[in-house]
């Protein structure tokens, strides 16, 4: 889709910190995050983030690549007890799951302030390259 930014992120014609990538998805941090090593699985193809309108295949496709990404990242930083998974799609209308990691504290890495503010390039990097 033209004006899609997951599909622009997608096609590498914008810049994201992508860790992940297979024939159907990608998986990237989010730059915006709530949760420390929060983090975003993405189908490479446009899809409507109208949960209903989802195919299976998609669905399958996305919630396999999630469960490697909470893998990875449970597996690479030790402070984190557990991820969970959320499919919205209200201000970006390409469906995707935020991975959501659960740290057994909120302390700021290399500046970031987990709340929603943009991250720091530096905090984005190291997670990034941590969990590749
Ligand atoms: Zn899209």
């Amino acid at each position: 889709m033209k004006d899609c930014v997951f599909c622009k992120i997608a096609a590498r014609t914008i810049p994201a910190y992508i860790f992940y990538e297979d024939e159907h998805t990608i998986a990237f941090l989010d730059i915006f995050p709530r949760y420390k090593y929060q983090s975003l699985v993405v189908p490479k193809t446009h899809f409507d983030s109208q949960f209903s309108l989802v195919s299976q295949e998609v669905l399958i496709q996305s919630i396999i690549t999630a469960q490697k990404v909470s893998r990875a990242i449970e597996s690479n930083f030790s402070d984190v007890l557990r991820c969970t998974i959320a499919i919205e799609g209200l201000e970006i209308p390409h469906f995707h799951i935020r991975i959501e990691p659960y740290t057994d504290n909120k302390s700021n890495l290399f500046g970031t302030n987990f709340n929603g503010v943009k991250a720091t390039d530096e905090y984005l990097q190291y997670v990034a390259d941590k969990i590749k």
